[in-house]
């Protein structure tokens, strides 16, 4: 694997190998010293124009697990403020000769354009609205965890799909590891022609009870440049995931930030049937398979031995 940009780029194998993979750093991340050194002497660049809580500090906490040298960028407080173009920035930050850039804009296609200005190995943490491939590597391992395999498991994502990057990589994952999804919003959040995905449409929580795994999404105002539903009020009586409406053996994700109140109620984030914690830990092996994933193969200067180093 030289990047990962969609999870469109993964089949059902390659899914399946860095789960088992992020399973092993999870032994490692049970330590008291958490930390192995296969990626000793590799540096990691997170290069972040948007916001981000999970992710950025996650990829940190991987990178660093792996003992690599990691180097933060935030648009913010950066040349970025002065002017200078995202291909100036990151041929600048290039210099310094990162061997692996964690890129998240608000650009749909952008980590693929940073892909072809530098050597280092891209990973999509975020693309605008188009895809999020580690986030949906880490809700295949959390579900896996808490359910074993997916094939004929059914998963609802409810919310805001139009503006989602992780319902997109998620309904590619969910698909290939043998789930069958169904997308459910308002006409208006649901994109048109996203059958062709492979997952249902649904307008109404009616049928939501046959879901194994509730998903529910965040309104992205962000990239809203119109109401596109009639109030938050409306759109969570519809569409609220709550006690009333979840049932006592669905499973509960939801990527973060949660607004409370609005696609949850506060019942169900804090009840027994949700893994948004679980999903915020898994985070971190997943992101540590992928780091080691992309950096320990061809490009290592010498081979990096992966299982003594876990023993
Ligand atoms: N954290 C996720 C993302 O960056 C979901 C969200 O922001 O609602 O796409």
């Amino acid at each position: 694997m030289r990047h990962l940009l969609s999870i469109g780029d993964l089949d059902r194998d390659d899914i399946e190998r860095i789960c088992a993979r992020a399973e092993q750093f999870s032994e490692v991340s049970d330590r008291e010293i958490k930390k192995v050194p296969a990626l000793r002497g590799r540096t990691v660049l997170n290069l972040f124009y948007e916001a981000s809580t999970r992710t950025r500090s996650s990829f940190e906490l991987a990178a660093k697990r792996l003992s690599a040298d990691v180097v933060n960028f935030a648009a913010s407080g950066s040349s970025v403020e002065k002017g200078e173009s995202l291909k100036d920035t990151v041929l600048t930050l290039a210099a310094h000769s990162p061997d692996a850039i964690v890129v998240r804009t608000p650009h749909a296609g952008s980590a693929a354009l940073i892909a072809g200005w530098t050597s280092a190995a891209i990973v999509n943490a975020g693309d605008g609205k188009r895809e999020h491939p580690t986030q949906a590597l880490l809700d295949v391992f959390t579900l896996r965890q808490r359910l074993g395999a997916l094939d004929g498991r059914c998963v609802w994502i409810v919310g805001d799909v139009a503006h989602s990057r992780v319902a997109r990589s998620n309904i590619l994952a969910f698909r290939a590891m043998g789930a069958h999804v169904t997308v459910c919003g308002p006409p208006t959040l649901i994109p048109r022609g996203i059958e062709a995905m492979g997952c249902d449409v649904r307008y109404d929580l009616d049928d939501l009870r046959e879901a194994d795994v509730v998903y529910a999404l965040r309104m992205q105002r962000e990239r809203m440049d119109q109401h596109l539903v009639p109030s938050l009020r409306e759109y969570a009586a519809r569409y609220q995931i709550n006690g009333r409406r979840l049932g006592a053996r669905q499973v509960l994700m939801h990527p973060g930030p949660v607004n409370r109140g609005v696609e949850l109620s506060g019942e169900v984030v804090d009840s027994p049937q949700a893994v948004i914690t679980a999903q915020v830990k898994a985070g971190v092996v997943v992101r540590m398979a992928v780091l080691y994933e992309l950096l320990s193969g061809a490009r290592a200067v010498e081979p990096v031995p992966l299982e003594p180093q876990l023993a």
